[in-house]
């Protein structure tokens, strides 16, 4: 299980169900975005949650609304950070 999932049960746990975005951050080099499985589970509480992919530095490197990454044409054209930033938004 990963931890945006942990997170999400946590809150939903003490009582938080207005949930608005998650963070994202790595250690790595390459940016990681949520995978598929856990913004299936955030789907059910708020499509319209903000997630904000954190790089090395910390510092914002994407932000995108849930809801758009599940558009079946986004994920068939690349599975890649390239695409995700492309339909990126300013929130
Ligand atoms: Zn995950």
């Amino acid at each position: 299980m990963h931890a945006e999932a942990i997170a999400l049960y946590k809150a939903l746990s003490e009582g938080y169900t207005k949930i608005q975005a998650v963070g994202v951050t790595s250690d790595d080099d390459q940016i990681k975005p949520l995978c598929g499985a856990c913004r299936q589970i955030y789907m059910y509480v708020n499509p319209m949650t903000a997630i904000f992919v954190f790089g090395k530095d910390k510092k914002v490197k994407l932000k995108v609304k849930l809801i758009d990454t599940m558009n079946i044409r986004i994920l068939v054209e690349v599975r890649s950070l390239k695409v995700w930033k492309s339909k990126a938004l300013s929130l």
